[in-house]
């Protein structure tokens, strides 16, 4: 079994180990049916501190969350209800974040109260007894006063994630201030029940609905009081899916994550060490490095400054981001071919700037590009979503 890279290590606060108290080490886990207390305490800790500070701050951390999953390969997700303990950075993907999500979509459709009512309960009648994913079941669904095993099958059971877009969108006018937006919501398969956050931007402002859907395709009615003018689904991040292009820019994550990761070293067998020994720290999987490049997957590229250039203009990539255009020792840039192969490029200006990175750059799998004076990070952004989202305007 790998060890989980240290790009990955959790910075875990201490409101998310005091909360152990309670899942973990108050109610036990029955690992034989799959690890609930790492998500669940990271809703209840983590999350929730978040929460405190500001909704925006609380909606970035649910993106966060969904951007890691984009970056996941299909072929290293797992359901949720097999996570037992973290082994590496894909299985904080599914067994905390999106067992995280889960809580957060069972709140919103259940209620604070009925939410929490049913933690006290799972806490009254399961302490100091191991406890599975079916006894939380029983607990919500005796507090909802309803069945809720499709909702916890279709999150636990599958990998994946929906994917929702709009079809068949139309308006009417049925009199002066009347008007009928009538549209399809669809969905991938396999189709899952959810209720979707739907904007509608009107020309008296914002209406906003929550539209039940189940089946690959809903039909909708919407009444309104105003022309529509555009429509967008879910544009809070409150549902676990798939994000769709433009709300899911390149990060480290994307070329990290993969485990098909090509690492090319470029020049010199001292910047070759630490260039491989850097890799190392950063890559969820074992090391492949390689002296070409196969353009159907993903890379890292390490290399001093100069090279680098020449090597993005032979390939026909662009050149180092202005965004990086600050005196710096070592810039670092995540992108994607024309192709959608993510990539990452890490150019430094000497030996001693690429050691300088190993302890800090791991940590900033999240980011879109850096740059580095020694280890301190003197720039560090994300690319910007594109205002696209699952956005429909009317022409
Ligand atoms: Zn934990």
């Amino acid at each position: 079994m790998k060890k989980a890279s240290t790009y990955f290590r959790t910075r875990h606060s201490l409101g998310h180990e005091v909360l152990h108290n309670w899942w973990g080490n108050g109610v036990y886990i029955d690992y034989e049916s799959g690890n609930w207390a790492e998500g669940l305490t990271t809703y209840q800790a983590d999350y929730s501190f978040l929460e405190q500070q500001s909704n925006d701050v609380a909606k970035g951390r649910r993106l966060e969350w969904l951007r890691d999953y984009a970056a996941l390969p299909p072929e290293r997700d797992r359901p949720s209800r097999t996570f037992t303990s973290k082994t590496h950075a894909a299985s904080q993907v599914f067994g905390y974040n999106k067992v995280a999500f889960l809580f957060h979509m069972l709140r919103r459709q259940l209620g604070e109260q009925v939410f929490e009512s049913a933690l006290r309960r799972f806490w009254r009648e399961q302490r100091f007894r191991i406890a599975g994913w079916n006894e939380l079941e029983r607990a919500f669904s005796e507090e909802a006063g309803r069945n809720l095993s499709v909702f916890f099958d279709q999150w636990l059971d599958r990998t994946g994630a929906p994917e929702i877009s709009f079809a068949k969108v139309a308006k009417s006018r049925q009199e002066k201030d009347a008007w009928i937006l009538s549209l399809e919501i669809k969905q991938s398969e396999p189709s899952y029940q959810l209720q979707v956050p739907v904007q509608v931007l009107t020309t008296k402002g914002p209406v906003e609905r929550l539209i039940p859907i189940k089946g690959t395709h809903t039909p909708v009615e919407i009444q309104l009081s105003a022309e529509p003018i555009e429509l967008v689904a879910d544009p809070d991040f409150h549902l676990f899916r798939r994000l769709v292009s433009g709300e899911a820019p390149p990060t480290l994550r994307d070329t990290l994550l993969s485990g098909q990761t090509q690492t090319l070293v470029l020049e010199g067998s001292t910047f070759q060490q630490q260039g491989l020994a850097l890799a190392r720290a950063m890559l969820d999987s074992s090391l492949q490095s390689n002296s070409t490049l196969e353009p159907e997957k993903p890379f890292l590229l390490i290399g001093p400054s100069s090279e680098v250039d020449t090597f993005l203009r032979t390939h026909k990539l662009p050149g180092m981001p202005e965004e990086l255009a600050v005196p710096s020792s070592a810039q670092v840039w995540a992108r994607r071919t024309p192709q959608g192969q993510p990539y990452v490029i890490i150019a430094a200006n000497s030996q001693a700037s690429l050691e300088a990175l190993l302890r800090p750059l791991p940590h900033y799998g999240r980011r879109g590009y850096m740059a580095f004076q020694g280890s301190k990070a003197v720039i560090k952004g994300n690319w910007p979503l594109s205002k696209s989202g699952i956005l429909y305007r009317f022409p």
